[in-house]
């Protein structure tokens, strides 16, 4: 007697899986499959609706409806996990397939059932009242359980966007000075504690004010991104590279003491003389000039050891630009 309400609503679930599947595949950034997703619902809904409820064919619906939301979740889980694995971690990717996995369990469960209204389901005919009572209780808490998942995976992404957003720069995706103030913070810590040394340098262009001027404020833009790209690329895995300020940038070489920061300042300066930004007719060059510090001091402070690198980098700019200056006294001034 109540077939129709029955097969109606087996469609309506597998359009709902459907439109997970496809919510997880936007917010993923998988391929979708829309095509699939379109044949299996009208395909659905004809046999349903079109073929089942007119017949009273109830088990033939019943089983078309659990078996294409069943499938439906099985590709969400399969093409999901190593997603999902990848951007949250902490095997987050299990907790879905988890819940893919129980709702295609209540689907199957609901099915059977159906399938075999004569057969003795201890879950179903407990009494009438206690089998519809767990189905629903299964559903609700499985929709609860998936929502607060989905919740959960849309807040993380937001606060690494926040976090990324907080610590780069958004013309060049450099880290901004925030960041490399903490990097340099922790730098200081671990000299502090196991006389690990590092060096600092400080990266200014030449005469960018006559770039801008000259070729306007999106040339200099360009400018910056090549200079970016270049200290980028150049740069080993473990130095950490940060736009400082307008046309300054600041590079952290961890590890690293006074004859190799010397090297790898002097490649970087190389590197960035390499650049050719053709721009209309002309082709823009730029030079840099360096100024490096190298920190060996065990109480030297933060502040002091970027006032020398700054220093020398004003040097270099007295001594005729394009170069790199090292600082030569360990310390200015020990408590500023
Ligand atoms: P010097 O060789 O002494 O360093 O000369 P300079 O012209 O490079 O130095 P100055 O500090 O006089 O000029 C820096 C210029 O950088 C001024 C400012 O307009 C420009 N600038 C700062 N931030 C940006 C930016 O984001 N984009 C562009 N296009 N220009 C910027
Ligand atoms: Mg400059
Ligand atoms: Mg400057």
């Amino acid at each position: 007697h109540n077939t129709p309400q029955m097969l109606l609503g087996a469609f309506l679930v597998t359009a709902g899986c459907v439109s997970l599947r496809r919510g997880m595949q936007a917010f993923l950034r998988i391929p979708r499959t829309d095509r699939t997703h379109v044949w299996l619902l009208v395909g659905l809904a004809i046999f349903n609706l079109g073929i089942c409820v007119p017949l009273e064919w109830r088990a033939g619906g019943m089983l078309a409806g659990g078996l294409s939301a069943s499938w439906v979740l099985w590709q969400c889980a399969r093409e999901t996990f190593a997603p999902i694995q990848h951007e949250f971690k902490g095997g987050m990717g299990h907790v879905h397939n988890g819940i893919m996995g129980a709702s295609i369990i209540v689907f199957a469960g609901i099915t059977i059932t159906a399938l075999f209204p004569d057969v003795y389901w201890p879950w179903y005919r407990l009494s009438d009242l206690t089998g519809h009572f767990a189905m629903v209780f299964a559903c609700v808490t499985l929709t609860i359980s998936s929502s607060a998942l989905l919740m959960y995976m849309v807040v993380m992404r937001l606060v690494h966007r926040l976090e990324h957003l907080s610590h780069h720069d958004a013309l060049t995706g450099l880290l901004n000075r925030r960041a490399i103030e903490m990097m340099l913070e922790r730098e200081v810590q671990r000299l502090q504690r196991f006389g690990q040394s590092f060096s600092v340098l400080m990266v200014d262009i030449d005469h960018f004010k006559r770039i801008n001027d000259r070729f306007g404020h999106a040339a200099g833009d360009a400018v910056l991104s090549a200079v970016a790209d270049t200290l980028r690329s150049q740069a080993r895995e473990v130095d950490r590279v940060s736009r400082y300020g307008g046309e300054e940038f600041c590079v952290l070489l961890p590890h690293t003491s006074h004859d190799g920061a010397a090297l790898a300042a002097e490649r970087l300066r190389d590197a960035i003389n390499q650049i050719q930004i053709p721009w209309d007719d002309d082709i823009i060059t730029v030079t840099v000039s360096t100024g490096m510090a190298c920190a060996t001091d065990r109480h030297e402070h933060l502040r002091s050891l970027l006032r020398r690198a700054d220093e020398a980098l004003y040097q270099a700019k007295a001594e005729g630009r394009n170069r790199v200056v090292i600082c030569q006294k360990t310390t200015s001034l020990r408590a500023a």
